[in-house]
């Protein structure tokens, strides 16, 4: 008899007849001897309207109530969850991230989960129970309701997990992680295992499936964790298996992945905008003066290229999160004495392509490879990064999809 913890996301509650759909396959679970934690999202879109009331109630919301108000779609779903797996004839019970306790740190709107004492859920699970925890919400040390950040039940699934010694089965409306985005390439295919590295670039680098400190914690916890449809069949013959086989995307440790591709992987983000700072001395100190403020403004920079000219003056760009850009010049414009700098041009029409991969480690060229992909379409690259397991590139925002295609097909990803 195993322990797992199983998550549904707001799609999978959105209305009863969905909640009735989530039993089924908790039922299923239970019914196969495991003991079982469920950890649920509010119904798709509660959350938005929730965040607009309170946007609407005050500009300059107090973040403490913040959460008491958007932490509310949770409770409600976790409740009806348990009347209906009640109703099902399976023993159930609810449970606020308070009551749990799930412990986070203070930071409101964005805590973090610092402890969960695994005492109550064990002795609810002793006593028959099926445990179901409302996700995204905590405690503060100061006894307030805390929430973990957008898209946060993903991470309060995770470390429910971690605390239990369970495994944990993310279902979500898609059907596992894909090499790319389906809605761009219809090849795209269904990847069977991925390492928790290349699920943490993936979903920091805009993949959507996962929030990305879900994947760090399941990654420094060994929590073995599966992406997976809630739409399918609950009574469906495509079980997880002994081996580790099944439906979905399994998340793992690095040498449980036997197939290597080199390129695992691609991601993008629209989310891109850049700043280029013209004719600022060649001389150091002088990106200190430009990062040191943006970063004390809480922007983060993402991307960095410096061109040198002869005559002792650089142009330094960078990007910055599209909804940060305005922002951005702004600390800018503030600092132009000290940065000294000649003027500021601006782009928010770029996007980011990422191809991410840990046999990049091993294999020489694949970077080469990317450049060449996109010089043959003609696709001009603004900016690089890279790191250990992936290679970035920004470029114009009209040649993203072109752009993805073209490097799907490349490193041999597209479905047959
Ligand atoms: N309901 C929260 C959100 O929409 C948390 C989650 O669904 O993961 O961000
Ligand atoms: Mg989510």
């Amino acid at each position: 008899m195993g322990r797992l913890v199983m998550k549904f996301g707001g799609t999978s509650v959105a209305d009863l007849d969905r909640i009735r759909n989530v039993a089924r396959h908790v039922k299923r679970e239970v019914e196969a001897g495991h003991q079982v934690a469920v950890v649920v999202s509010a119904m798709a879109g509660k959350t938005d309207e929730l965040v607009g009331y309170v946007e609407d109630a005050s500009p300059d919301y107090d973040r403490a109530e913040y959460d008491m108000v958007v932490s509310s779609g949770e409770q409600v779903t976790s409740g009806l969850l348990a009347i209906v797996l009640q109703e099902m004839g399976v023993p159930a019970r609810s449970w606020c991230g308070w009551q749990v306790p799930i412990r986070t740190t203070g930071m409101h709107a964005a805590a973090r989960i610092s402890a969960i004492p695994p005492e109550n859920l064990l002795k609810s699970w002793d006593e028959g129970r099926v445990n179901v925890i409302a996700g995204f919400q905590g405690i503060s040390p100061e006894g307030r309701i805390t929430t973990l950040g957008r898209g946060g039940s993903d991470t309060s699934a995770v470390a429910v997990a971690a605390a239990l010694n369970a495994r944990c089965d993310i279902y979500t409306d898609v059907d596992g992680v894909y090499t790319t985005d389906p809605r761009i390439v219809s090849k795209a295919r269904r990847i069977e295992r991925i390492s928790y590295e290349e699920m943490l670039e993936l979903a920091s680098l805009g993949a959507k499936v996962l929030q990305t400190r879900s994947v760090e914690l399941a990654m420094v916890h060994k929590v073995p964790l599966r992406v997976r449809s809630s739409f399918d069949a609950p009574d469906s013959p495509l079980q997880v298996m002994e081996d580790g086989r099944g439906p979905g995307t399994l998340v793992c440790d690095e040498d449980e992945v036997m197939e290597e591709q080199v390129v695992t992987g691609i991601a993008y983000s629209r989310d891109e905008a850049q700043v280029a700072v013209r004719r600022v001395k060649d001389k150091p100190g002088i990106a200190a003066s430009i990062f040191g403020p943006l970063a004390e403004a809480g922007i983060s920079v993402d991307m960095i290229v410096q061109n040198v000219s002869t005559d002792g003056f650089a142009n330094i760009t960078f990007t910055v999160p599209r909804k940060e850009l305005r922002r951005a010049v702004e600390v800018l414009e503030r600092e132009k004495i000290n940065i000294g700098f000649e003027g500021l041009d601006t782009a928010d029409n770029v996007a980011k392509v990422s191809i991410v991969g840990i046999g990049m480690r091993s294999h020489a060229g694949v970077a080469a490879k990317m450049f060449r992909t996109l010089s043959e379409k003609g696709v001009n690259i603004e900016a690089i990064t890279t790191s250990e397991i992936k290679v970035s590139v920004l470029i114009d925002e009209a040649w993203l999809e072109l752009a993805i295609r073209a490097l799907h097909s490349a490193y041999g990803l597209d479905a047959a």
